[in-house]
């Protein structure tokens, strides 16, 4: 069994974390929210007290961070992963970021003599939970085998997806549509209530209909209906708000730079700034609901 140095115990690092530890893994985990490392350990993570502690004898290190900048600050620098970890150490980053942090964190660290991949996963926090999330996972070959070795115990799913920064590219494709089905999930189901119809009704309808989608049969943002959605607990976050928005923003930033149109994705990025500016930024992003219903407090 392995020595893994998890940096990252949010809502996916914390129960990704407890699946590896479930396997026999060692995990040592670092986060800078006592509130998250202290429900890490409560799953059997050792607590690191720093990325320098985590890493150090580490066979690998996965980090699960927010945005671009965050993987680059734990990265880079004189008390980051690139300067304390073994050079024999592989690396997983399962963040969801910006193709260019991802370039930038694949060349430093291949510059060092490290074995880098970017390996974003798919599925929300019942997936992370239950062990079943999609990994996309892009750089060298070898270093992807190897990868999904280590990945094996929290995935359905494990589909290399080429080259360095791919893995991103697959997962910021897929999140456009996500997020883009979550919008469109909320305006039919606020409309097929004021229609008349009842709740679950309608998504027993939808869910073996032309309408399904896995926004819809995971996150249907009407409390009662779906076990695993953040609209049973008042939008408590599975998915903040501000991570859709930042999602929607690498989708946008892509576009732009490969000249694609994406003028609903655009749109439903606003729809999140709204959510953001009406305060609601660290709720779930299934919130979004709350633009079709006009229950977004004032
Ligand atoms: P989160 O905000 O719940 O967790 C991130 C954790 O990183 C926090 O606990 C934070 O304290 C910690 N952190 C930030 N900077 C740090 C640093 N410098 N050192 C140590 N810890 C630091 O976010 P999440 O929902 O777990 O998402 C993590 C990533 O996974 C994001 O890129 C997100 O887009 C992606 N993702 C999320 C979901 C989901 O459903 N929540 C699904 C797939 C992918």
């Amino acid at each position: 069994m392995a020595v893994v140095a998890w940096i990252g115990l949010g809502h996916m690092g914390g129960p990704m974390t407890a699946n590896m530890v479930k396997a026999g893994h060692s995990v040592r985990g670092f986060d800078l929210s006592a509130a998250a490392l202290d429900a890490a350990v409560a799953n059997g993570v050792q607590a690191a007290g720093s990325v320098e502690a985590a890493v150090q004898g580490a066979d690998v290190v996965f980090t699960m961070l927010p945005k671009g900048e965050h993987v680059r600050s734990v990265y880079f620098g004189g008390s980051g992963i690139l300067a304390h970890a073994a050079k024999d150490t592989l690396l997983i980053d399962s963040s969801t970021i910006d193709i260019e942090s991802a370039q930038a964190v694949h060349d430093a660290a291949a510059a060092a003599g490290f074995r880098f991949v970017d390996a974003p996963v798919s599925g929300g926090m019942s997936g992370a939970a239950a062990g079943t999330l999609t990994f996309m996972v892009g750089g060298e070959s070898g270093a992807v085998a190897d990868a999904s070795g280590y990945i094996q115990p929290m995935a359905a799913n494990i589909i290399p997806t080429g080259g360095a920064t791919t893995g991103q590219a697959a997962k910021i494709c897929n999140n456009l549509m996500l997020f883009i089905n979550l919008a469109s999930t909320s305006e039919g189901a606020v409309l097929a209530d004021r229609l008349g119809l009842d709740k679950q009704v309608f998504w027993d309808i939808a869910s073996v209909s032309s309408g399904d989608s896995w926004a819809l049969r995971t996150w249907y943002p009407v409390p009662g209906v779906v076990p695993t959605a953040a609209a049973n607990n008042g939008f408590a976050p599975t998915f903040t708000a501000e991570l859709a928005h930042k999602d929607i923003g690498l989708a946008i930033a892509a576009a732009r730079s490969t000249q694609t149109p994406l003028e609903i994705g655009e749109h439903v990025q606003q729809l999140f700034q709204r959510l953001i500016d009406g305060g609601q930024g660290a709720k779930d992003c299934s919130m979004i609901v709350s633009l079709v219903d006009g229950s977004l407090p004032a």
